[in-house]
């Protein structure tokens, strides 16, 4: 792709749209709702066709390209999903719809929240949140609002491993707690002795991902929920990495108090690009009254109403003592749609499958690779994803960044690279189950060719990409600072 990317197609008099008939009054409208000055873009409908078919291709997709960036899920999202979340019964209704009106949507919701509880052994959830990050902070807030209802009042620190997602330290001090970080072991567990000479009681919980970042199942992980229970505290799981424990590991039934799901991860709802999200959170039976809601259940009662199918009445309840919303409306009900829609698509032995070939993946790829790129935990199995090192003894000038732009010139969205922090020049591997044999072999035939280049032509590897429209960018810039309207210089 080296065609410029041109924005400005503006030609005064030219059109694309053709408005039907009206089929209303005409009417003038009031003269103050009208912009004197609105200078819309002239455009025919094939400049306009192939300007977002042109920008659909300058970026790399999960539609296009093999895309494992890990702690990401970046899974295919199965078209069905899309095509049950146009139905017009769900894409046309109003969020301020009266319940009774919408039954079909609670009733979805119903099943949702019931399918989220069982998968991950919890007995209650509520759809609320709008990501991952946002699951957290209202966890947290769950977790602060029990203690403090049961006269607990001074546990106002979070212990978090030092493997954790950035947003984990962050939701905590938004719930205005103090953060205090738990070094790993040399095995990528949370270090245990760490863990104790941090207990007492000013501790509102743990905060843990399982598998955690390294992509490794805590070993010890019903010790660490024992012994944070008795110290007083809860335990929050970030369920950012369940696509490695469908069907097989139940975390509410391990222990934890209160996890949240990442739909867009797990369950096949795009993302990407910042949003939108769903990040239901679920609780055990003791945190269930502090949940955000609205939540739905059936109306009291109405089971015999039921309609011919069986189908009752739902409708919409706050929790007793609930933290009150978190959001407006019932959540990003079409991410709802689409994941309610996956896991009816995989059934039990489907979703479990799932996690069977996303951990077969992750293992077949680093078992490939581990003998090039380091992998600090190599001498364990991997969970769903595996994080290597991208350095080499020979090649010194070489990093992590270089490999990850270099993928892109094979046509592999690069890994997520410098997470977990604890890992020098890493590189986070997720594959996911999507991914077929053929296309891992590719992936790992480009690893090993990169890793030979770095050491034949590292110059080539260091000023990679070159087959991408843009090169390297300032990408913290690129994203606080956007242009939306420019012409640029394709490169050589
Ligand atoms: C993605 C992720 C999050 C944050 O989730 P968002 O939906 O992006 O807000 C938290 N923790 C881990 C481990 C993640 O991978």
């Amino acid at each position: 792709m080296t065609e410029p990317l041109i924005y400005e197609l503006s030609t005064p008099g030219r059109k694309g749209a053709v408005l039907p008939e009206a089929d209303v009054p005409h009417y003038e409208l009031p003269e103050q709702l009208l912009r004197k000055n609105l200078p819309l873009p002239e455009v025919s409908q094939i400049d306009v066709t192939r300007h977002f078919t042109r920008m659909s291709q300058a970026n790399m997709s999960i539609d296009t390209t093999m895309y494992p960036l890990g702690s990401c899920t970046m899974k295919y999202n199965p078209r069905i999903n899309e095509d049950v979340a146009r139905m017009p019964g769900f894409a046309a209704l109003h969020p301020l719809q009266d319940g009774a009106t919408a039954q079909g949507a609670l009733y979805l919701m119903y099943q949702l929240q019931a399918f989220l509880a069982e998968i991950a052994g919890f007995a209650a959830v509520s759809l609320q949140p709008a990501a991952g990050a946002h699951g957290e902070l209202t966890g947290i807030l769950i977790m602060r609002a029990y203690h403090r209802d049961r006269g607990d009042s001074k546990r106002t620190r979070m212990l978090i491993p030092d493997s954790a997602h950035g947003t984990n330290p962050a939701s905590s001090a938004m719930a205005g707690l103090q953060v205090v970080q738990l070094p790993s072991d040399s095995r990528g567990n949370v270090d245990l002795e760490a863990l104790k000479a941090n207990l007492d009681d000013t501790v509102c919980g743990l905060m843990i991902t399982n598998p955690n970042t390294l992509g490794m199942f805590e070993e010890h992980i019903e010790e660490v929920v024992n012994l944070v229970h008795a110290a007083g505290g809860l335990v929050y799981g970030d369920g950012a990495n369940m696509n490695a424990l469908l069907g097989i590991a139940k975390p509410g039934e391990i222990g934890f108090d209160v996890m949240h799901y990442n739909l867009h991860k797990t369950f096949s709802t795009p993302h990407g690009g910042g949003g939108p999200g769903s990040g239901p959170v679920a609780v055990a039976k003791h945190l269930e009254d502090f949940l955000p809601g609205p939540i739905v259940r059936i109306k009291p009662g109405s089971e015999k109403d039921a309609d011919e199918n069986g189908v009752p009445l739902y409708e919409w309840r706050q929790p007793a003592k609930s933290i009150g919303r978190m959001r407006a409306f019932a959540g990003n009900f079409g991410m709802l749609v689409r994941a309610y829609t996956y896991i009816r698509v995989h059934g039990a032995e489907g979703l479990r499958a799932v996690s069977q070939n996303a951990v077969l993946n992750a293992n077949y790829v680093q078992a490939r690779i581990k003998h090039v790129y380091p992998v600090p935990q190599g001498d364990r199995h991997c969970m769903h994803e595996f994080v290597a090192q991208g350095k080499f003894e020979d090649a010194p000038g070489v990093r992590a960044l270089d490999i990850a732009k270099r993928l892109m010139d094979y046509h592999f969205h690069p890994p997520t690279n410098y997470f977990p922090l604890i890992v020098s020049e890493a590189l986070m591997i997720e594959p996911t189950e999507t991914e077929s044999k053929q296309t891992l072999d590719q992936y790992i035939a480009a690893l090993l060719a990169i890793a030979d280049e770095a050491e034949t032509t590292p110059d080539v590897v260091t000023t990679a990409p070159h087959t991408a429209p843009m090169r390297r960018l300032d990408e913290v810039r690129a994203a606080k600072e956007l242009v939306l309207c420019c012409t640029f210089e394709p490169t050589a």
